[in-house]
């Protein structure tokens, strides 16, 4: 029975929808390429499916798909060796069913705002190829024994023709003629470029065009390898990805080799996660640890989502949880729902069982890799540390596991977690209403002075200098019981962690006094707050310190988030706290000469303010001189 030549009218729809297709789709375009050679792929899975089967006792022969193009007739065409369609499956598959799946997209997203948002994440199918056509043909011979050639046409009216092909061999051709304003389409490196995009790890081998190649050619006369350069058959895809590969089958080379696939001019990866569920959702992908430094935008949007080796997007968002996009690698999953919008991806139960899942097996991971081989653990610590506290402050899931293997670093450059820190300190660093006060520096440079000061003392001081580390302090100090975290310069020495032990004061409360008003009248720094402490006499004359409170409020605001951002735009608050215990403060009260006095109480301000790195300008170069002036006095 030979197809019988019809004419007739897609759908029940009166509405032309293709100039619709066409405009909601104009961003993107390009994904026609993906979904026509999408199609192609399940055409030719399910016939091998159906070989396996015994359902089809037939030559399966090469199953390559093939793109090509004409660039004079102005066609695309997209071939396949699947199991083809009937005439009857033609209007039933293409009419009818992905006809009104076109349909329903336009209806639904007609006069939507967020369209835009939409439309790279969302297939139209088969129809999409209207977007760049103006004709849209089909051969097809279907695998099924005595099967004649259908063919079919569509100028992107709501009419279309069914006839008899030509078509000889089994499986389907899309012809698309392409229209005049997406001749783009019809240019090699374009079309090449849309498919190494969307169609590199499909599964199943995809050829566009031809490429050199240099083969062994024998031997020459003085016995040496010849080569020669031959043309062959451009295979677009890998169609056998390492994701989908049993992780028992691969080796530390299988993974790195595919990161340089994935990432060419990348830095090796730290680590690897092989991901593979297939309850309650199906999940597979290889998530990398890359070197994260402190480079953060950089490192976002490098992972990859497919669904069933098809691409889709490399703006995972709302699918792994906001500090896992600074992974690298390949999300795979049939379950997450493309085709809506991203407010409801968000709210998608699978989508949070995903997240959560991803969530777990990297606390995992890390906690195997902490556990066997602390030592490597902490030399790749520099680079993993931002990560684990991103993690740790944005996700309370995450944070009760890594609690048991955030490190702390300390100047020394020892390693600690938070319990082994918290009995190194309990001791020494312990104050009047048993908090334990653990110190930190944030510039080993600048704040030197300070932490020798601690140091002196028998405290300990950690190293705090990774771009998070203020958020981080804060969410520790709410973790953690009884403990409080300090900048070495928050306070003097003395009183950073006050043990109560009070310091009798060589000056009278007036000569106290006197020596505020001093400093106060010589001070350069309007905000500036002065105060006159009983330190001990080996303590410096005066220190600056800062608030813990209003500096860490101001980085956090500074470094975004922290909801504060009134603080931002403050000056720094410093106090001087002088040390009416020092020689050299008692030696103020006796000089003669209001002159002199002031003149060293400069020197003790500014001699402060250096040792913060705030000295600059006019008053160092004043500094100077009086310095200057200072030695050449007899
Ligand atoms: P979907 O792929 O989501 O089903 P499409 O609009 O892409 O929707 O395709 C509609 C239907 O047309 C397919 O389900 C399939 O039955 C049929 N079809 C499309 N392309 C081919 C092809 N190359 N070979 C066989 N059948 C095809
Ligand atoms: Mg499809």
């Amino acid at each position: 029975m030979s197809v019988v030549e019809e004419k007739g009218t897609i759908s029940i729809n009166t509405e032309n929808i293709f100039p619709i297709i066409k405009k909601f789709l104009y961003s993107d375009h390009e994904i026609f390429l993906r979904e026509l050679v999408a199609n192609a792929v399940d055409a030719t899975q399910k016939l091998k499916r159906l070989a396996s089967l015994g359902e089809y006792a037939g030559e399966l022969g090469d199953t390559s798909i093939e793109v090509s193009f004409d660039k004079k007739k102005k066609t695309l065409t997209v071939k396949d060796r699947g199991i083809g369609m009937t005439a009857e499956e033609i209007k039933k598959y293409i009419n009818q069913i992905a006809f009104s799946g076109a349909t329903e997209f336009v209806e639904k997203f007609k006069g939507k705002e967020d369209v835009q948002d939409i439309i790279g994440k969302f297939g139209l199918g088969f129809y999409s190829s209207f977007m760049v056509s103006q004709k849209v043909e089909i051969q097809s011979l279907s695998f099924q024994d005595g099967s004649e050639p259908a063919g079919w046409d569509c100028d992107g009216s709501t009419e279309f023709r069914i006839f008899e092909a030509k078509k000889k061999d089994r499986g389907t051709e899309i012809i698309l003629h392409i229209a005049d304003d997406s001749e783009e389409f019809l240019d090699e490196s374009r079309i090449k470029g849309i498919l190494d995009k969307y169609c590199k790890f499909m599964p199943v081998t995809i050829k566009f065009g031809q490429e050199e190649k240099s083969v062994p050619d024998g031997k020459d006369k003085d016995g040496e390898d010849k080569f020669k350069t031959v043309k062959t058959d451009r295979i677009i895809n890998n169609p056998n990805p390492l994701w989908v590969q049993a992780p028992s089958d691969l080796k530390d080379e299988d993974y790195l080799s595919f990161y340089k696939e994935l990432y060419p001019f990348s830095e090796d990866p730290l680590f690897w996660i092989h991901l593979n569920v297939d309850y309650p959702f199906n999940l597979t992908g290889i998530l990398y640890f890359p070197k994260v430094k402190n480079d953060f935008e950089l490192n976002r949007n490098k992972i990859q989502l497919y669904s069933r080796q098809v691409f889709i997007t490399d703006e995972v968002k709302d699918v792994v949880p906001e500090f896992l996009m600074l992974l690298h690698g390949v999300i795979d999953s049939p379950d997450i729902p493309l085709n809506v919008s991203r407010s409801y991806l968000q709210s998608d139960s699978n989508v949070k069982k995903i997240n959560s899942h991803i969530t777990k097996k990297v606390a995992d991971k890390l906690s195997e890799l902490y556990k066997k081989d602390r030592e490597s653990y902490e030399k790749k610590w520099d680079d993993i540390g931002l990560f684990v506290k991103y993690g740790s402050i944005s996700e309370e899931k995450f944070y009760d596991k890594a609690k048991d293997f955030v490190l702390f670093k300390n100047t020394d450059g020892k390693y600690f977690n938070i319990t082994e820190y918290s009995e190194k300190v309990k001791e020494t660093q312990t104050d009047k209403d048993g908090n334990v006060i653990f110190l930190y520096a944030t510039d080993t440079g600048k704040q030197d002075s300070y932490i020798q000061g601690a140091l002196d003392k028998g405290f300990d001081v950690l190293l705090m200098n990774g771009m998070l580390d203020s958020h981080f302090i804060n969410h520790l100090e709410q973790k953690l019981e009884k403990t409080q975290i300090k900048r070495v310069d928050a306070d003097t020495t003395d009183k950073l962690i006050d043990k109560g032990l009070e310091i009798e004061s060589v000056l009278t409360d007036a000569e106290k006094e006197e020596i505020k008003k001093l400093f106060e009248e010589c001070s350069s720094n309007k905000g500036a707050m002065v105060q006159v402490e009983s330190l001990s006499p080996e303590d410096l004359p005066a220190v600056i310190t800062q608030s813990e409170f209003m500096r860490r409020y101001k980085e956090m605001a500074k470094s975004g988030g922290g909801g504060m951002p009134m603080f931002g735009d403050m000056p720094d608050s410093i106090n001087l706290v002088i040390n009416a215990n020092h020689n050299l403060i008692s030696g103020i009260l006796k000089k003669k000469k209001e002159e002199s006095k002031k003149k060293v109480a400069k020197q003790i301000w500014d001699l402060a303010l250096l040792s913060q790195g705030m000295l600059s300008g006019k008053d160092l170069t004043e500094f100077i001189r009086r310095s200057t002036g200072f030695i050449s006095e007899k």
